[in-house]
């Protein structure tokens, strides 16, 4: 049994609710048009951060923004959980992680943890160790990525193509 397996079977039992204790996002496609940047690739390939920074927001800031500020007035954590370039060494991952810690202040995102973690890492292990199924905990994951969805787990994992970031929040929040 996986972890969110482990939550649904537990409240089945004992007629509770999972309750969403984090709402995770990915940034490359996710959040940040990165593959919109004119010659991204090859910028990335020569150890050029700067598309990070310059991508457009895939949502509308001022929705999105408002929605994550009550989130985390009402408790929840909000974590960034991203992978860093293909093509890395420590110098650049450093640069990467400095890129879009600036991209996410630039659209004024609010986060409580950010997770910049090696290309093709498995995400949940970001979150694991601070998560008890035991009281139902799960964590949501928005994510461009079909197999990053399929391994996450820890709850449900939302594809940003075919839902509505900001109305799956609007729906945890209870508006
Ligand atoms: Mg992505």
């Amino acid at each position: 049994m996986n972890y969110f397996e482990k939550v649904n079977a537990l409240c089945a039992l004992t007629d509770r609710t999972p309750t969403v204790k984090k709402i995770c996002f990915d940034m490359d496609g996710t959040l940040a048009d990165l593959y919109g940047v004119e010659n991204w690739l090859e910028m990335l390939r020569a150890s050029d951060p700067t598309p990070y920074i310059f991508a457009q927001p895939m949502f509308d800031p001022n929705e999105l923004v408002d929605l994550l500020n009550i989130a985390v007035e009402n408790g929840n954590e909000v974590e960034i959980i991203t992978w860093l370039s293909k093509d890395s060494t420590p110098e650049y991952d450093e640069m990467v992680r400095v890129a879009k810690k600036i991209w996410l202040e630039i659209f004024e995102i609010p986060y409580t943890a950010f997770h910049g973690v090696k290309y093709g890492a498995t995400k949940a292990d970001s979150i694991r160790k601070e998560m008890n199924w035991q009281e139902c905990e799960t964590a949501i994951l928005f994510d461009d990525n079909a197999k990053v969805r399929r391994g996450w787990h820890m709850g449900e994992a939302y594809d940003p193509v075919e839902s509505d970031i900001c109305e799956v929040l609007r729906e945890i929040l209870g508006m």
